[in-house]
């Protein structure tokens, strides 16, 4: 195989695993801001149901101490009747005490709906409560891993940076500079595959001659339909769906 054809493949190669793991270092940062922000959100969340149980609690004090206001209303009321002297002013009187005790038994019925509202916020709270703590264990979890995820990333991508720097050193200049132009003009692929007679990449014919000469992978070529450097892999034998990479594995 022509030395820059093989080192070519690897280069290609050596780039797509590059630009892949960029485009997985790059998404981490968002996806950790996401489970902070969801991790964020539960705990606003919470915070309104506490909030919600105090403005209960001191909404069934208020509540309380109306009904002592009233109730001491009632007995300086009944007091009055024993000084009262006519039976009209005694109705008067009674009545105002029935209005009264009506107004009380109104009020306990607010604090019974409060108290049954309390009842349900406070369990939801301690429910959230339980849940916050492996809530946040699981983001912690997955923060840790997203971020070791990335330090390995970045290791392979060093790595595979110096190799990429090895083969463009050892590569012709032309070879450089023409598979760098292709790269930049195809989205990232310079090299293409040749099977069956087809550019892999276009999936154009290859004239016979053209064909005939990249079968032997002993010569540098471009195909001529969308310019990509071409070379050529056998035919996976039947099974084995086309497209596995460089076809570099044969004997078994
Ligand atoms: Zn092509």
């Amino acid at each position: 195989m022509h030395p820059d054809l093989k080192n070519v493949i690897e280069l290609q190669l050596v780039d797509l695993k590059i630009a892949g793991l960029t485009k997985q270092i790059d998404s981490l940062p968002a996806q950790i801001q996401s489970l902070h922000a969801g991790l964020d959100e539960f705990i606003h969340a919470q915070e309104e149901r506490k909030k919600r149980l105090a403005a209960n609690q001191h909404d069934r004090k208020e509540l309380d101490g109306d009904i002592k206001e009233i109730q001491e209303k009632i007995a300086k009321h009944k007091d009055q009747l024993y000084q009262v002297k006519t039976n009209d002013q005694f109705r008067a009187m009674t009545k105002e005490i029935e209005g009264e005790e009506a107004k009380v038994r109104g009020i306990e019925d607010q604090i019974l709906e409060k108290m049954l509202e309390a009842e349900d916020l406070q369990k939801r709270v301690q429910e959230a409560a339980a849940r916050l703590e492996s809530e946040k264990a699981r983001v912690a979890a997955e923060v840790a891993r997203l971020e070791s995820e990335q330090r390995a990333d970045d290791d392979e991508r060093r790595s595979l940076q110096v190799r990429r720097d090895e083969i463009q050193e050892s590569l012709s200049e032309t070879t450089r500079s023409l598979y760098q132009r292709i790269r930049a003009a195809r989205r990232g692929i310079a090299v293409a595959q040749v099977s069956d007679g087809l550019c892999t990449a276009c999936n154009v014919l290859l004239r016979p001659q053209v064909y005939n000469e990249v079968r032997t992978n002993e010569v540098l070529l471009t195909c001529e339909n969308c310019g990509r450097i071409i070379h050529y892999v056998e035919p996976a034998p039947s099974e084995a769906e086309e497209s596995d990479g460089s076809g570099a594995e044969a004997t078994a």
